[in-house]
């Protein structure tokens, strides 16, 4: 019995492991090897990162996302902080107060960002409370989201202004790198240029929405900040005991770098899914697809009646109905989506 959901938008999280994920785990999955990461497998899926990088990187692995958001933030600042982020951040609004936890309750200071993206001014604004005064909460983080929660991708230029920024305030830089391939193979760029080499303290890259099963990264290019992050890690009941199966994962990916093969297809799809969308009257699309992510205003009815006939999609209020693909989705998906819509759009 086929009991497979048929491909769908409603996350790029709904995509199963690819393949050369289960063949690294099927490759670690030999005899017996250290637990707690003290393996070859999680000493290579470090190096090879270190590689990726540039960089000799402190490296991190933990189960999900908002785990490695809210410990690498516990790093980075106290309950008595504040940390600056954009409106619709993850680690405000999807995090169910997991960065306020570990933080022992650090404040989240939040600005609108227009098309998911802070501007230093945003960051100076945030930042300009009375921090010398212990009556307040002293700023100590800046954190932004590549690709951003519009499917949008901040500018080399543009993080390095605003790493700036936060130099010149004090404050310590954090990325939310769920989708951080996607954003990578978007600029055509280094994954350094955007991270260490722009100004960044901490990077949260983003495994499962990439074709992992499970696992993301924390790596930190100023390791000074790492100090002891690995009682965090453990702490939080995020150490993972048969460490090889998480790491391998990591290979899966990074050899032959078919993380970017992963990104770009994904990335593709959506602009295919944008061209098909943007051909339909009355059919807009909210931010310029850089991305995985479409996101489109569609008709009530018509979205009932998508829904209707089977297909998963989200509404984001203020942003309208998020598509995303994934490393797998398939041209033939995207087609069947665009024509299903044509029959479920109000006939002119
Ligand atoms: C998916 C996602 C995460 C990670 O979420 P988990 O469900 O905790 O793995 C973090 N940040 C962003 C922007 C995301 O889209």
């Amino acid at each position: 019995m086929d009991t497979a959901l048929k491909q769908q938008f409603g996350s790029d999280n709904y995509a199963g492991i690819c393949p050369e994920v289960m063949q690294a785990m099927n490759d670690a999955n030999q005899g017996h090897a250290a637990s707690y990461g003290d393996d070859v497998y999680t000493q290579k899926a470090c190096d090879s990162l270190r590689s990726l990088f540039g960089t000799d990187c402190e490296v991190f692995f933990v189960f999900n996302g908002t785990a490695a958001n809210a410990l690498a933030l516990s790093g980075l600042c106290q309950g008595h902080n504040s940390i600056i982020c954009q409106q619709q951040a993850h680690i405000d609004v999807d995090e169910c107060g997991a960065p306020e936890f570990f933080t022992h309750g650090a404040k989240m200071l939040s600005a609108i960002g227009e098309g998911g993206k802070l501007t230093p001014a945003d960051v100076t604004r945030l930042a300009n409370v009375d921090a010398d005064n212990f009556h307040s909460h002293k700023p100590k983080v800046l954190s932004l989201t590549q690709s951003t929660e519009c499917g949008t991708v901040y500018s080399i230029e543009e993080l390095k202004a605003l790493t700036a920024t936060a130099r010149e305030l004090g404050l310590h830089t954090h990325m939310d790198g769920a989708r951080f391939a996607n954003a990578v193979v978007s600029l055509g760029c280094e994954p350094a240029d955007i991270t260490w080499r722009a100004g960044i303290d901490v990077l949260c890259f983003g495994g499962t929405k990439n074709g992992l099963g499970i696992g993301e990264a924390v790596i930190f290019f100023n390791r000074s900040l790492a100090e002891e992050f690995a009682w965090r890690v453990k702490r939080a009941g995020q150490m993972c005991s048969k460490m090889r199966m998480l790491a391998s994962q990591w290979s899966g990916v990074l050899e032959g770098e078919v993380w970017r093969k992963n990104a770009s297809h994904a990335n593709d799809m959506a602009t295919r899914l944008a061209k098909g969308l943007a051909a339909f009257d009355g059919v807009t699309l909210n931010y310029p697809v850089q991305v995985n992510a479409v996101f489109v205003n569609l008709p009530d009815k018509t979205k009932t009646d998508m829904h209707d006939k089977g297909w998963h999609f989200y509404d984001f209020p203020g942003a309208g109905s998020r598509l995303m693909c994934a490393w797998d989705t398939l041209p033939e998906t995207v087609d069947a989506f665009l024509e299903d819509l044509k029959g479920c759009l109000p006939q002119p």
